[in-house]
């Protein structure tokens, strides 16, 4: 299979944060994936900002060692000359007047050339660049920002930071980033619906007994502790990411693949949630395995009540899933790294193999990690004499077996959306209004669980969570699937 690159036009980038974890760990070494696969032009500019003050050589520097560590790109050390060669850097404070200029100066004076700002720093600066922009006169009439999360700590701050931003840019111009939006199998659940004959006649109510999301992390909080704290898996995950995979599996069919028209169905289904019944929530922290730090130590908060899991059952109220729970699940320091969306659909009306055959059903399982691919469970029957007993199989394909080198040379979620960002294409970003959607589902979950005074319910380090997690679901006659102890 033939490889296909689309070039874009040169173009102006800036990386506000350029020296932090986020710019060395994925978006310069994913600038230079793209770079190498031909799809960076080589007379655009890409300049880093940062307080610190350093030359542009000692950056360059940085950037090398960043793409040492970090890149996945089969390019040899003459492209990243080149590439290095198209860095730049300013020294400039989000909140000082200092820098400005030069950053103007860096940048061409083209009213034609995609300038492109991405917010690579922490959220309380967001407002901050987006008034030095227009201030310093740095904006031109191709001009993006690209916003990182957390977008928002709830409703309130996430209505008036958009409302800050709305000051200085248009919705068009605003790039909010959910990196799972850019994973390649999340294009393909849309692919998989709406390309396909076969699975959108049965995904509804009518066919579909349940549907599960897990986002499974082995990692404890790491160094983001004092953040993560304040936050909790339900913001941190819930919040955007799941809601995000939950959208794209329920929406109704946009009527084209258009920023608008995929971001209003997406839009319907947020505001169709029905407020979860607390019954419906487990929240759960990590303690210590003996070896690995409990969430308490990492966070160092012995009296902290935030989760580090959380499992839900959800519904949706439409005509398509009416009565059809929706059961979500993220935490950290589970037994398995596994994202997983499983739709599982109702058993046959009737089974003419008797009750010996026993209970079988359909299961398109869609995995975004790890060995990204989907599975189909077909039910067959089992080989062998002595009657007719079923089985379940696999349909399995592993779009690295299937696609062979292009699935792997895929790009991935950060590179693909920063040249969305460059194309000006929309689609896998979230409008102002989801992300207040999403806010305006989640704030009361959050605020029911802080005014009770709940407790999260401890579980082991490497295990699948809080025993109540599974309860939540067995006690509907289904289980978990995805990650195993
Ligand atoms: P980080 O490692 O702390 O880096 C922050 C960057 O911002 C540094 O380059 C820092 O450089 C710069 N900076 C800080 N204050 C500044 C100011 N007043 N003016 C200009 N530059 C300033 O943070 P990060 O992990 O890269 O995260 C950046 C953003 O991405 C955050 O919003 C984070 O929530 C989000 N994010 C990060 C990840 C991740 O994996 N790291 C994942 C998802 C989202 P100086 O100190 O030299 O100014």
């Amino acid at each position: 299979m033939v490889s296909r690159v689309i070039p874009v036009d040169p173009f102006d980038l800036v990386i506000f944060g350029g020296t932090g974890d986020l710019a060395r760990r994925k978006i310069l070494p994913g600038l230079f994936r793209r770079y190498c696969s031909g799809q960076m032009p080589t007379g655009s500019r890409v300049i880093g900002a940062a307080r610190s003050e350093i030359t542009v050589e000692e950056y360059r520097e940085t950037v090398r060692e960043a793409i040492h560590e970090f890149s996945k790109a089969k390019c040899d050390e003459a492209a990243l000359e080149e590439f290095l060669a198209l860095l730049g850097y300013v020294a400039v404070d989000a909140r000082g007047e200092s820098g400005w200029g030069e950053l103007k100066e860096a940048l061409r004076d083209d009213d034609d050339i995609v300038r492109a700002f991405y917010f690579s720093v922490g959220p309380s600066l967001f407002g901050d660049l987006a008034e030095q922009l227009r201030t310093h006169g740095l904006t031109n009439p191709e001009v993006r920002i690209v916003v990182e999360k957390p977008f928002g700590h709830d409703l309130e701050s996430a209505r008036a930071l958009n409302a800050e931003l709305a000051r200085h840019f248009q919705e068009t111009q605003i790039y909010r980033i959910d990196h799972y939006l850019g994973k390649e199998t999340v294009q393909n659940l849309m692919a998989v619906r709406f390309g396909n004959m076969l699975f959108e006649p049965l995904w509804n109510a009518q066919y579909v007994d349940h549907i599960q999301i897990t986002v499974a992390e082995t990692v404890g909080v790491g160094g983001r502790g004092s953040y993560y704290d304040k936050s909790g898996a339900m913001r941190d995950m819930v919040q955007n990411h799941l809601m995000q995979l939950l959208c794209l599996i329920a929406m109704e069919p946009p009527a084209r693949f258009e920023p608008d028209a995929v971001r209003d169905e997406k839009l319907k289904v947020i505001r169709a949630l029905d407020p979860v019944d607390p019954e419906s929530i487990v929240r759960g922290q990590y303690t210590s395995d003996g070896e690995l730090n409990s969430y308490r130590e990492d966070v160092e908060n012995p009296a902290s009540k935030t989760e580090s899991f959380v499992a839900m059952k959800c519904y949706i109220s439409n005509w398509r899933w009416a009565n059809t729970p929706f059961y979500l699940r993220t935490g950290k320091r589970l037994s398995a790294q596994a994202s997983e969306i499983a739709v599982v659909f109702k058993d046959a009306p009737h089974s003419i193999f008797g009750m010996d055959a026993g209970r079988h059903r359909n299961m398109l399982s869609i995995r975004l990690q790890p060995n990204e691919g989907m599975t189909l469970g077909v039910t067959i029957k089992e080989p062998g004499p002595g009657g007719m007993r079923l089985v379940d199989v696999p349909l399995d394909m592993s779009f690295a077996d299937a696609l062979g080198p292009d699935a792997e040379d895929a790009p991935d979620a950060y590179e693909r959306l920063i040249m969305d960002v460059i194309r000006g294409n929309q689609t896998l970003f979230m409008r102002g209004d989801e992300v207040e959607a999403a806010w305006a589902w989640t704030d009361p979950l959050i605020e029911g669980w802080e005014r009770r005074g709940d407790h999260p319910k401890p579980y082991d380090a490497g295990s699948t969570g809080p025993d109540d997690a599974a309860f939540l679901i067995n006690k509907d006659g289904r289980r978990w699937r995805g990650i195993k102890t």
